[in-house]
């Protein structure tokens, strides 16, 4: 009998540790190596030294790489996919100790020396001993060495089923690899003939409160979007502040109608997302002057559960609409007031208005051209490439003036939810059992609300609610997309299955060691198990 290199919780540990010893900050060059280690690391095991066709890298942009892995068994078509991401969020605030953030058993045992400097949750789960600190501990190297010590178990016990390891880049940042790996998972899917039975992520399940200390699993995956705006007002002096209306004052009104609006507020199996909040409001002016802004951005945040993408910018439109209505009734009031004509209503328009214009107005060649300016600058991401390029626009078709740009800016996450699935019901059953046999309660919660690459399978909806995405996202197919084609052919059932950690991004990041190193491997074996 072979020897098995990540079986006992000994073994499983020091996998994690060697894990997490290779940063990979998102957008770092650690980020970059990880890949190629990962690939490394799975040659170990003697099924890809007889299979090293298995074993494939994909490119995710920037020079990172998607890894896949498959031990297919040879009669079988019924495939797992085993989902997890290897970048992590940065170190800063480990401070002093930032050197031994990739280090958990140093780590750990130099906390251990001024267990006081940590906060008090935090200090009492470090002296009970259960907790190993460190960065990726938790988010998310342990869900990536459960799933190797699952494809090692697999291939060398030969079990009927087939699992395919995805472990991608940038989860903290775009996304960028889990959609390259969208595109890959059917391609494989095709070439060896498989069908997905199961999506199945490792990411932790996070406590609900700070003494919570039950364990969840997860049918589901809360969504996320972004909608956007540039106001465009009408630049003036100081001392004429009536002769112009600053774009500060448009945004104001907007974002006071956006904040915490109930209308962007979903249920679903009593659950329901947070509300919404911006996540920036800037002006566009580059230094101080007594010439008033008139360009700025906002950005906002909404969470999804059952709403597509022309569902929300329809409301956004909506509430955009009501406030600049709202904006111009009280500015004729003041227009009235001060005896002055005024800069005119405020309008709002789609950035696919916009596009419609400026293409018609400037050619769609130089367009194309205003557009290449942004999306080249390197220093920028997605969301001010985002913004600039409608900016650009407006600067050029001034007449639009005032108005309000509408737009979506990148990352989007779909919400998924497959709650009622047979398989999902029998599965968070089966799990619950396991859990008991450690005295352990797990429970079912529908949309994991942290945010996960699960977002980028079983895609679903009536009609095509991803169009307005598609027009409204400045960056679209440039440097940003969605393989949304891709995203609806895989289809099957989802679930996330992790170990307990506490206090993801922070400092005091820290994993169970007795839910990661001995239930987890137990209770993801029997969910395997349960499916052949
Ligand atoms: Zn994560």
């Amino acid at each position: 009998m072979n020897q098995l290199f990540w079986e006992t919780p000994e073994k499983l540990r020091a996998l994690l540790c060697e894990l997490v010893s290779w940063n990979s900050i998102t957008l770092t060059e650690g980020e970059t190596k990880f890949a190629p280690k990962v690939i490394d690391k799975l040659k170990e095991l003697t099924y890809f030294q007889e299979h090293p066709s298995h074993l494939q890298m994909h490119d995710a942009g920037l020079g990172r790489h998607a890894v896949t892995a498959l031990y297919k068994h040879p009669e079988a078509t019924e495939t797992v996919v085993l989902i997890s991401h290897f970048d992590t969020v940065q170190t800063e605030e480990y401070g002093v100790l930032e050197p031994l953030a990739y280090f958990p058993e140093e780590l750990t045992k130099k906390l251990m020396e001024n267990p006081t400097d940590l906060p008090e949750s935090a200090r009492i789960d470090l002296e009970t001993g259960k907790y190993l600190f460190g960065r990726g501990t938790m988010d998310m190297k342990m869900g990536l060495a459960l799933h190797m010590q699952l494809i090692e178990r697999a291939s060398m016990e030969e079990w009927p089923i087939n699992l395919i390891l995805t472990t991608v880049p940038d989860e903290e940042v775009n996304s960028a690899g889990m959609r390259a790996a969208v595109t890959q998972l059917v391609r494989i899917r095709e070439e060896f003939g498989l069908t997905y039975k199961l999506f199945l992520n490792s990411e932790p399940c996070f406590s609900q409160s700070p003494t919570d200390i039950d364990e969840y699993i997860y049918s589901g995956t809360i969504g996320k979007i972004m909608p956007a705006a540039l106001f465009y007002g009408k630049e003036t002096h100081v001392g004429e502040p009536m002769k112009g209306m600053t774009a500060n004052y448009i945004a104001s009104y907007l974002t006071q109608r956006m904040e915490w609006n109930t209308l962007f507020r979903e249920t679903d199996l009593g659950e329901s997302t947070p509300l919404p909040v911006s996540l920036q409001q800037k002006d566009l002016k580059m230094s101080y002057s007594t010439q008033t802004p008139y360009r700025a951005v906002a950005l906002y945040n909404v969470f999804l559960l059952k709403r597509t993408a022309n569902e929300v910018m329809d409301l956004f439109d909506q509430v955009a609409t009501e406030a600049m209505d709202e904006l111009n009734k009280n500015y004729q009031v003041i227009c009235e007031r001060e005896q002055v004509k005024g800069v005119g209503q405020v309008k709002v328009l789609r950035y696919e208005e916009l596009l419609a214009y400026a293409n018609k107005k400037l050619g769609v060649e130089e367009v194309e051209r205003l557009k290449l300016e942004s999306l080249q600058q390197e220093d920028w991401d997605d969301r001010e490439k985002s913004l600039r390029i409608v900016d650009d626009l407006m600067i050029q078709c001034q007449e639009l003036a005032p108005a309000t740009v509408i737009l979506f800016a990148p990352p989007y996450y779909p919400a998924v939810n497959t709650s009622n699935h047979p398989l999902v019901i029998e599965a968070v059953d089966l799990m619950k059992q396991s859990a008991q046999t450690f005295n352990n309660t797990v429970k079912q919660i529908h949309y994991f609300n942290g945010i996960c690459d699960l977002s980028y399978v079983n895609y679903e909806d009536e009609g095509n609610g991803w169009t307005a995405f598609e027009s409204n996202t400045p960056v679209w197919g440039d440097t940003y997309s969605i393989p949304f084609e891709d995203m609806s052919q895989l289809k099957g059932p989802v679930l996330n299955v992790g170990p307990f950690g506490k206090d993801a991004h922070q400092k005091t990041e820290r994993l169970h060691v007795d839910s990661a190193f001995v239930e987890l491997p137990v209770m993801l074996e029997t969910l395997i198990k349960s499916l052949y």
